[in-house]
């Protein structure tokens, strides 16, 4: 198998129903691109006769076709770390099984990526999906947008190009829980977005249950973001602060014109002061508990694009 320049990345759970029209799509669409190009399928620990199906393909196309098979069920996401561990290509796209995100679009993330793009994500133009799946994803788009730095027009679909230093990157990533597109836009210095044509699933159903999806999007916002852990130290300041001046303004007033109550409001007072003193102690562990967190994961901090320097001379050699 020669070098390829193009790696496609394909996820395979349980997809027995589609695999075929998916090879009747993908391989034509590939060959057209006329250029040296891998098709890599993870078998996700799939149940049915998927890992037999793709046994075939392989036998099939053996010169285009690599199957990493999972010894479980992963999920999406680490199907797709141990694709972009194995590839080979320049460049690498990323798809689904399930025939959702056409093959025949992958052109159009290699033009853009011509264009010195190094991470081509996409917008699906009229998105097949139910109804309350489109209204979810606008929502978590939304507090994605606000609460993380990573801007993306529409972070569920797959169908996506990295340039190979990305792939790298992300693959030298040893998170457990992660939000691959994210990630790979946490790399990247040029990105672009293009729209795509979406299509409905040609077989099976989806495999992700209203569980999975809420699992993921907390993938998502906790692998990116340390704001929720943040947001309990910010309300404790708050409190302290507001309930401290009640202290104080209680004190007065019962000096100035007695006790109300018996002293039961001072000792509500003293009370919500203790409250809010535990909460921004709570907070402050956050702080530290994500920066823990931060360092555990341990991404690379940073990745360099260029260095530009004289060519250094040995001085031994000379
Ligand atoms: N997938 C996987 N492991 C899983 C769940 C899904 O490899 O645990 C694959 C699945 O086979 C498909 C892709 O991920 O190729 C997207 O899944 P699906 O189409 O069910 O998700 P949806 O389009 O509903 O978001
Ligand atoms: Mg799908």
């Amino acid at each position: 198998m020669p070098t390829p320049n193009l790696s496609v990345i394909i996820p395979v759970y349980n997809e027995e129903a589609g695999l075929q029209a998916l090879f009747d799509r993908l391989y034509p669409a590939l060959d057209a691109l006329r250029i040296p190009y891998e098709a890599v399928f993870i078998n996700d620990g799939s149940t049915d006769r998927s890992a037999a199906l793709l046994r075939a393909q392989f036998e099939k196309r053996p010169e285009v076709t690599r199957i990493v098979l999972l010894n479980g069920n992963y999920g999406q996401h680490m199907a797709i770390m141990a694709g972009f561990e194995q590839c080979r290509g320049d460049r690498v796209v990323t798809l689904d099984a399930d025939l959702q995100n056409p093959p025949e679009e992958i052109g159009k993330l290699l033009a853009a990526m011509d264009e010195g793009h190094d991470y081509v994500g996409t917008v699906r133009q009229n998105r097949q999906d139910s109804t309350w799946r489109r209204w979810a994803s606008r929502l978590m788009n939304r507090l994605r947008e606000r609460i993380t730095r990573i801007h993306m027009t529409d972070q569920g679909c797959m169908l996506r190009a990295y340039d190979r230093r990305i792939v790298r990157a992300i693959a030298s990533c040893r998170e457990v829980n992660t939000f691959i597109p994210a990630l790979a836009y946490t790399f990247s210095a040029h990105p672009a977005e293009v729209a795509v044509r979406h299509e409905e699933r040609a077989a099976g159903e989806s495999k992700y249950s209203l569980y999975s999806l809420v699992r993921l999007n907390f993938d998502l916002v906790t692998g990116f973001s340390v704001i929720p852990l943040q947001l309990f130290s910010l309300l404790g300041m708050v409190l302290s602060l507001l309930s401290g001046l009640f202290v104080v303004y209680l004190f007065i007033r019962r000096l100035v014109v007695g006790p109300e109550a018996e002293g039961l409001f001072t000792l509500f007072a003293i009370t919500f002061f203790l409250i809010s003193i535990l909460l921004f102690g709570i907070g402050l562990l956050g702080e530290y508990v994500g920066r823990i967190y931060q360092q555990v994961r341990d991404r690379p901090r940073f990745l360099i694009e260029a260095i530009l320097e004289a060519p250094h001379e040995d001085t031994e050699n000379a």
